[in-house]
C-alpha cells in the first residue's frame, strides 16, 4: 500500500497536469515571455491603425506624489494577439467566451524554419504534421500546437517580417510570410483534438492568402489562434506548458495577448 502511494506520488512529478507538492514553487520551470511589448514599432496588418499610447498624466502632482496614467488604443489584430473563432466563423466563440482551459495547456512545436527560410510563401503542410508525429507520436489530445517558422527573428522589421513595410489596402497584396496550409488546418480541426494553434508570423494563413481558409477551417471547429508569438525559438518540441490570456473584450474577435511558456527544468 505504501509502495503504491509512493509510486503514485513519484509519477505525479512526471505527469503534466498533476497537482504539485504543497511546498513546490509555482510555477516550477523556466518562464518564457511569448508576447512582444506594445509600442510604436508593433506590427499590425497593413490596413489596421497601429498602437497608440497617449499620456493622461506623467510626473509629480501638485500634492507632491508621482503619478502616471495613459490611454491606449489598439486594433484587435496586431502585436501578439488572439484570434477568437468568431473572427472567421459566425456563431463561434468570441474573445470572452473561449473557456480558460482552452487557453492553457501542454504545447507542442512543429518546426518549419528550414522550409520557410527557403520560401517565404511556405505553406506548413500535412506532411510537416505527419513528420512531427512520426518522431514524437500522435499529437496528444488537448495540445496547443505551435508552428515555428523562424520569422520571429525579423520582428519588428516590417519588411523582413511581413514582406512589405507599406500600409493601406494596396499593401495587402505585397504580404509574403509563411502560414498553415488549409489542408493541414483541416486535419488539425477534424482529425486531431487540439485546444489552439499559434505561429510566429502575422497570420495563420500565409501572406498571399485571399480566402483565409486556415482561419475558416480551424475557427469553424472553435479552435482559436495566437499570432505574432514571440520567442518560439526557446520552446522545446514537447514538454512546455503555455498560458495565453487575452484581453477580455465582450464579443471581441480577438485582442492583445499575454502569452507565457513554462519550460520543464
Ligand atoms: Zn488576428
Amino acid at each position: 500500500m505504501r509502495t503504491t502511494t509512493f509510486a503514485a506520488f513519484a509519477a505525479c512529478f512526471l505527469i503534466a497536469g498533476c497537482q504539485q507538492a504543497p511546498d513546490a514553487p509555482f510555477p516550477s520551470g523556466t518562464i518564457v515571455d511569448m508576447s512582444y511589448a506594445f509600442n510604436d514599432d508593433t506590427i499590425y496588418w497593413p490596413t489596421a491603425p497601429g498602437f497608440n499610447k497617449a499620456t493622461d498624466f506623467e510626473g509629480v502632482t501638485d500634492a507632491g506624489f508621482y503619478y502616471t496614467a495613459y490611454t491606449v488604443s489598439t486594433a484587435e489584430h496586431g502585436g501578439t494577439h488572439l484570434d477568437a473563432p468568431i473572427h472567421f466563423s459566425e456563431g463561434k466563440w468570441a474573445a470572452d467566451q473561449i473557456p480558460l482551459e482552452n487557453l492553457m495547456g501542454s504545447a507542442i512545436v512543429i518546426d518549419v524554419q528550414e522550409q520557410a527560410a527557403a520560401n517565404r510563401d511556405y505553406l506548413i503542410s500535412v506532411t510537416d504534421i505527419e513528420n512531427w508525429e512520426a518522431e514524437f507520436g500522435p499529437i496528444p489530445e488537448g495540445s496547443i500546437v505551435l508552428f515555428r517558422t523562424g520569422f520571429g527573428k525579423f520582428w519588428p522589421d516590417r519588411e523582413a517580417y511581413m514582406g512589405t513595410a507599406e500600409r493601406g489596402p494596396e499593401a495587402v497584396a505585397l504580404l509574403h510570410f509563411p502560414g498553415i496550409d488549409p489542408a493541414a488546418a483541416s486535419l488539425l480541426a477534424t482529425e486531431r483534438s487540439i485546444k489552439a494553434v499559434g505561429i510566429d508570423t502575422p497570420s495563420i494563413d500565409y501572406g498571399q492568402s485571399n480566402l483565409f481558409e486556415s482561419h475558416q477551417n480551424l475557427f469553424g471547429a472553435n479552435i482559436p489562434a495566437f499570432e505574432n508569438v514571440a520567442n518560439l525559438d526557446r520552446l522545446p518540441m514537447t514538454g512546455a506548458t503555455v498560458i495565453a490570456l487575452p484581453m477580455k473584450t465582450e464579443g471581441g474577435s480577438g485582442g492583445p495577448l499575454r502569452m507565457v511558456g513554462i519550460l520543464p527544468n
